[in-house]
């Protein structure tokens, strides 16, 4: 059966944003309160070159297991992951370096900003380092740190971030993931700007398409269309009803999250039953697994 391409989808807003972080519960108000009293150390520095060398001698000496503060802080990251503790970006790996999305390298004023905390993995968080890049004012063209525009060691130029970031973001509004070969795309219908930023976070600097996450976002998808037989095999069976609440569980815990979301989003715009006609007859069997 010949498929056009999937990406002709208009983005939809999703009932669960995947790859969006929630921006709820926060720390509390004790964790804020010293989180400000160091970022306030950093702020006090006189110019940007120290501001950065602060912010990083103090991130390091704070971040580590038995600091109050960063306890807490990783105990609020680890409610905001999905699965076991997966990482905010490739959703495969555990997540747990405090990662900040705008670099300290560039933004030593948000180096201790709550809202710019994810939780993220070694191979996502490495090789991301303080790569980051703005749309330069009045041309839109991309200034990557280390360009003649932005060189080393320099504050970052003024212009709009082109790194998505994932609590504010909805990624799934500038990409979907195509269920036949489980790379991302990006979506049909968004604007110049969206798709430079769609191509600069998902390929260039988080490499999303890794070989690695393609085989286990396709495991991830026969598990959800399996544990989705499973659960509508134990409704309609009379089965226990902790039986039944264990299975939506199990959908709602596991890791790859997007794939579900994607399976849904699919099927809401009549595509899954091109893909996949079984997973299809699946959610029509079972409409209550939307809000899942
Ligand atoms: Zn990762």
């Amino acid at each position: 059966m010949h498929i056009s391409n999937p990406c002709s989808l208009r983005a939809a807003r999703l009932n669960d944003h995947m790859l969006q972080v929630p921006s709820l519960p926060t720390p509390p108000a004790s964790c804020l309160n010293a989180l400000d009293k160091l970022q306030a150390e950093v702020d006090a520095c006189s110019d940007f070159a120290s501001r950065v060398v602060e912010a990083k001698k103090l991130f390091k000496s704070n971040n580590r297991r038995g600091n109050a503060t960063f306890d807490e802080v990783k105990s609020t990251l680890r409610s905001h992951a999905q699965g076991a503790q997966r990482c905010a970006y490739c959703e495969d790996s555990v997540g747990d370096e405090v990662e900040h999305m705008r670099p300290k390298d560039h933004f030593p004023e948000e180096c201790f900003k709550w809202d710019n905390y994810v939780f993220a993995c070694g191979p996502c968080n490495s090789p991301k380092g303080n790569r980051f890049a703005v749309f330069e004012q009045g041309t839109d063209e991309l200034i990557r740190y280390g360009d003649p525009k932005w060189p080393k060691g320099s504050p970052p130029p003024p212009g709009d971030d082109v790194l998505l970031n994932v609590r504010h973001d909805d990624p799934l509004a500038f990409a979907m993931l195509d269920l036949r070969t489980f790379r991302f795309v990006a979506m049909g219908d968004i604007d110049q700007r969206s798709i430079e930023r769609y191509r600069y976070t998902f390929i260039e600097v988080l490499n999303l398409s890794r070989e690695l996450l393609l085989s286990a976002r396709r495991t991830a998808y026969h598990d959800y269309k399996a544990l989705l037989g499973d659960y509508i095999a134990l409704r309609d069976g009379g089965a226990p009803h902790e039986e039944v609440v264990r299975t939506v569980e199990a959908i709602k815990r596991k890791g790859h999250r997007t794939v579900w979301e994607e399976m849904k989003r699919y099927h809401r715009f009549e595509w899954l039953r091109k893909v996949d006609g079984f997973a299809a007859e699946r959610f029509d069997r079972a409409p209550e697994c939307f809000s899942w």
